[in-house]
């Protein structure tokens, strides 16, 4: 109700420091109703454990092999979804991405039961918030799924972005140290987006560099397609793998495969699928090499 309004907008008033001053404007009344919305249905959907996982396939794009899928969190809203990019920023706001962190984590491993019961030998990656990553039960929830689905080492990655290294260096080292002794490879999500400090990250155990879609998309630029070549050679150097997201052109996949990249991640190869969707893709997508025709 209007109270509801009210009360918040004096509270984020508060939240924002003494001296502000809050335009009680439409704009704002119609945002933090929304967002008092998304976060009513994030609570709703721990409470219920009702998140929903939606899979992205990724290739070998050098043979074309079919290698994993990102696991991708999914808030039903009545007959609609709420995106990641909302809600995701919500729940960090509002303590309760380890929840969301921790459900997601246990679906990827739901998921990859079921392949390793199936015979099906591919991976699966999970989104894992800096926040949870920092989080001191996240070792041993990891552990402790491990164990009650008996996943075989190298099978479960953790997407990670480089913001998790700003506040404690050290501390995300010896967590992603802890994760290694584990058997879970580590992926820099959305590299080249931020500000990384390349020296920094070298110095990490990462598996595998992914290039953001914005690097992707440019790659047609002549300065952007020397710094993704250079960065290849440089992540090869250093025995890590690459793979490139959001491609969804074939002159990309072509010109990324030209340049040695490792994995292909993308709408031209498959969009994020619900559950069901899964087997069928991978029966019949075992190979995405014809593309390349
Ligand atoms: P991300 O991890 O970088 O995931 C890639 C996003 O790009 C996904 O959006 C995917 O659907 C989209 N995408 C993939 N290929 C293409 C393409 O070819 N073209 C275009 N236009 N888009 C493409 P989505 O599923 O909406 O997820 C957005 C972000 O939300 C993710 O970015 C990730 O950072 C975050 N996220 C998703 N699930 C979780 C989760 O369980 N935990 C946490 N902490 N974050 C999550
Ligand atoms: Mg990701
Ligand atoms: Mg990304």
């Amino acid at each position: 109700g209007v109270l509801d309004l009210v009360t918040t907008a004096l509270y984020t008033a508060k939240k924002l420091g003494k001296n502000t001053y809050f335009e009680f404007k439409q704009d704002n009344l119609a945002e933090i109703d929304r967002k008092a919305h998304v976060l009513d249905v994030l609570k709703k959907t721990i409470k219920n454990n009702s998140f929903e996982l939606h899979y992205q396939p990724y290739f070998n794009i050098q043979t074309g092999e079919l290698v994993a899928f990102e696991a991708l969190c999914r808030v039903v809203d009545g007959n609609d979804y709420i995106a990641p990019e909302e809600f995701i920023k919500i729940a960090e706001d509002n303590n309760v991405i380890w929840e969301v962190d921790k459900s997601a984590m246990a679906g990827a491993c739901k998921m990859l039961a079921v392949f390793q019961d199936m015979g099906i030998r591919t991976g699966i990656s999970v989104n894992v918030s800096p926040i949870s990553f920092m989080n001191q039960e996240f070792i041993p929830e990891i552990e402790k799924l491990l164990k009650r689905y008996k996943i075989f080492t190298n099978s479960l990655m953790v997407e990670l972005t480089e913001t998790a290294f700003i506040e404690s260096f050290s501390r995300a080292k010896d967590v992603i140290t802890a994760l290694s002794e584990l058997g879970i490879r580590l992926m820099l999500d959305d590299f080249g987006k931020g500000y990384s400090n390349l020296l920094a990250v070298m110095k990490l155990n990462v598996d595998t560099l992914k290039f953001d879609k914005s690097l992707i998309d440019e790659i047609e630029d002549i300065r952007s397609n020397i710094i993704v070549k250079k960065m290849i050679e440089i992540a090869d150097t250093f025995n890590m793998k690459v793979i490139a997201e959001g491609i969804e052109t074939r002159m990309q996949f072509e010109e990324l495969k030209r340049m040695n990249c490792t994995m292909g991640q993308g709408f031209l190869f498959g969009k994020p699928m619900a559950y069901e969707e899964v087997f069928p893709f991978i029966r019949s997508h075992g190979n995405i090499l014809d593309l390349a025709e």
